[in-house]
């Protein structure tokens, strides 16, 4: 068996210490009183008064001995009639009531009406009221706050078991009641707590066993919210009651007690239990002991002004050294639960420690006097994640508070407006120094994306997803991108992004970076993005350069298409650039093997080979004899009669036959002839001349008759 005792059950902070106090008392040989029962529990009771401690209503018929004040606390002229009369007076007053004591001395003192909400037959309300000379006016309901009149500066307080509801609705009216109000909600939680952990265990045993009197009306609550929850939910008074058939083969049992059942009660309880089951204890009121335990040492600063006062207000006290160890335990409580109890207030942003996560919220402990929840709505702005995909018990997390109740004690929390808070600030900051951020694409929108940054929405208008126009933006939804704020506007909640603007600032780096690190004479590799008429833009990482139309192929071509497409890798050289126009000029024949440099073992001469005419000129006609290698056929070439113009005897892209009479690979100049590639025609022997060849080996052959035939032949005409 498993033996799980609530978190928050049993006698509360100030009556604990109340017993304390009282136990350092049992066994004296003074007479030792308490001023009214310490507690409403008869087993309590009836051991203080076997002890020897008896419960006084008050102080007139006493003479000496010592009188322990219960947590309720009393009026001030108590301690001034015990001073008169030389009793003892130790006093255990709940710290959280001595707070409300000190709080209505001070206001009254600066003139304030002091206002008590809450039962006005309460011992605790009465000793409050004491602390204002008995002028505060105590309500109880909205009726009572409605009927008092209009003060120039009220102060409002809290009997510490009034429900916040009551609180909330009475502070309504008082609003208006006061040229200047000042408000304390000095509501202690201990019920509500006792309550809230006994419903959390309930619903994790198989079996609930609530400790407490049975006319205790905490007690009974108690029972009845467990039994809600766990059918097998019994109560007892002492371990004596133990249903302890009923807990056999029982694998899990939860402990809870009322607010006026001692530990030793729980103990004897728990103890009777663990060992009919030999069962394993977890006490989950010990494990926030020590919590608070670790939260004081770092909270309190030793030299604290609020500790000094305190150590002060202790000296006037006529006490024994207990009671000053007492008073001063006490004082050091007070001022932590006074620490937090102030400076925790709606608007707050503070650290809390994950206590419980469930589907719907998340329990956070503040070392305030009531847990904070935050619900899945104030845990994160996005829908899809549960609380448990954002948090972890035990985790630290910054928290903003909404409200300090709820209606019901809790305090209303929110993660989601830290947490834009923080996404907001860290958005300004990287829009200050034009930084990147990244965003997840979560949604398509008309005109644009939407895209979740640092837990807040930002749009991305459509011409802002890319340097060039996007079809189809849902191929972006779920894709984590880098954006650039381009507008924010925290008031107006506007946050504008943009992908476009960092691809085109990353480009322009690029483009740079590229500009300064090549030269001329660079082989670099790069990619066929456009074709135009004259050229082809080719992107080298960055920027595009132009390899102009005449640089791409040895041979002359139409158009680039004939030799590259859009999409080519290819390998450029770097034929100039000029970093202040940011062009860059590019070759891609020059990274091709050129037809001339073997053309000395293709070709030879007096060799007959076929070609294309590609050019005639006026001097004769261009042969292409394949790719890149063109050679020229002189005028004289063509035939063996005179050729007035080329064109008069060849046409552009007829295949001839033409002889090789010189190569110069250096020149890349080819002679040839058409008409040595013929038979000589025999009609040109007619008249028996002799023509004689004569050429230097720059030029391309030319003939005496080429350049004297016409002449001659006049003169043999005439
Ligand atoms: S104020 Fe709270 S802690 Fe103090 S005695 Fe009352 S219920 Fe207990």
């Amino acid at each position: 068996m498993q033996i799980i005792i609530a978190r928050h059950s049993g006698v509360c902070f100030g009556v604990e210490k109340a017993l304390e106090t009282v136990n350092k008392y049992a066994g004296r040989s003074e007479k030792v009183y308490t001023l009214g029962s310490l507690i409403h529990n008869k087993q309590v009771v009836e051991k203080l008064e076997r002890e020897g401690i008896h419960a006084i209503e008050n102080l007139d018929r006493l003479d000496d001995g010592i009188v322990i004040v219960r947590s309720h606390g009393v009026a001030p002229e108590v301690y001034n009639k015990a001073r008169d009369r030389g009793i003892q007076i130790v006093d255990a007053t709940c710290p959280f009531v001595k707070k409300i004591q000190n709080k209505v001395k001070e206001y009254y003192n600066k003139g304030y009406q002091i206002i008590i909400i809450g039962d006005k037959d309460h011992p605790e309300v009465k000793g409050v009221n004491g602390w204002c000379d008995y002028s505060a006016i105590i309500v109880n309901g909205v009726q009572e706050a409605a009927a008092i009149g209009h003060f120039e500066k009220i102060c409002v307080v809290a009997q510490t078991t009034i429900t916040h509801r009551l609180w909330n609705d009475v502070n309504e009216v008082m609003e208006n009641k006061g040229g200047e109000a000042v408000f304390f909600n000095t509501i202690c939680n201990a019920t509500h707590l006792r309550q809230q952990a006994a419903i959390e265990l309930a619903v994790k045993v198989d079996a609930m066993i609530v400790i407490g009197g049975f006319h205790s009306s905490n007690t009974r609550k108690l029972y009845k919210l467990s039994k809600e929850i766990c059918e097998n939910t019994y109560q007892v008074e002492t371990a004596a009651d133990l249903p302890v058939d009923k807990l056999k083969n029982v694998n899990i049992v939860g402990v809870t007690a009322g607010a006026s059942t001692p530990d030793w009660i729980i103990k004897e309880v728990v103890g009777r239990m663990s060992n009919e089951e030999n069962a394993n204890v977890v006490n989950q009121k010990e494990e926030i002991n020590e919590e608070i335990k670790e939260e004081r040492k770092v909270d309190i600063p030793e030299n604290s002004t609020a500790i000094e006062e305190s150590k002060a207000g202790a000296e006037e006290n006529e006490a024994t050294a207990d009671d000053k160890e007492t008073a001063a335990e006490q004082e050091e409580t007070m001022d932590a639960m006074d620490d937090t109890m102030v400076s925790l207030k709606q608007g707050d942003t503070v650290k809390g420690k994950v206590i419980a996560v469930k589907d719907e919220e998340v329990v956070v402990s503040l070392g305030y006097k009531a847990d904070g929840i935050i619900t899945r709505e104030e845990l994160t702005g996005d829908p899809t994640l549960s609380p448990s995909d954002i948090v972890r018990e035990g985790d630290e997390i910054e928290v903003f508070v909404k409200k300090l109740d709820d209606g019901e004690g809790n305090v209303l929390l929110s993660k989601k407006k830290v947490d834009v808070e923080r996404g907001w600030a860290a958005l300004d900051e990287s829009f200050q120094a034009g930084s990147p951020v990244e965003g997840k694409v979560v949604e398509e929108v008309k005109g644009g994306l939407i895209s979740i940054v640092n837990g807040i929405k930002g749009f991305i208008p459509a011409s802002h997803i890319d340097v060039g126009y996007v079809e189809n933006l849902a191929q972006f939804v779920d894709q984590v991108l880098p954006l650039k704020v381009i507008e924010l506007n925290r008031r107006r909640g506007k946050l504008v992004l943009s992908r476009k603007v960092l691809l085109e600032e990353e480009r322009e780096k690029r483009k740079q970076e590229v500009l300064n690190s090549i030269n001329a004479g660079d082989r670099i590799r790069g990619e066929v993005k456009r074709l135009t008429g004259f050229g082809a833009f080719v992107d080298i990482g960055g920027i595009d350069g132009l390899i102009h139309i005449s640089e791409i192929s040895w041979n002359r071509i139409g158009h680039p298409s004939e030799v590259l497409n859009v999409g080519d890798e290819i390998e450029v050289e770097v034929l100039g650039v000029d970093p202040e126009n940011e062009r860059v000029s590019l070759g891609y024949k020059q990274t091709q093997p050129h037809p001339w440099d073997d053309v000395t073992n293709k070709y030879k001469v007096g060799e007959i080979v076929e070609g294309k005419i590609v050019r005639l000129v006026d001097f004769g006609a261009f042969v292409e004899l394949e790719t890149g290698i063109e050679g020229l056929v002189h005028v004289s070439q063509i035939a063996y009669h005179h050729v007035e113009k080329p064109q008069d005897e060849l046409k552009e892209n007829q295949m001839v036959k033409v002889k090789i009479l010189d190569i110069k690979p250096e020149e890349r100049r080819i002679s040839l002839s058409i008409k040595e590639a013929a038979e000589r025609p025999k009609k040109q022997d007619r008249k028996g001349k002799e023509t004689l060849t004569v050429h230097t080996d720059d030029e391309p052959a030319i003939t005496i008759g080429d350049l004297v035939g016409d002449i001659l032949k006049e003169d043999n005409e005439e």
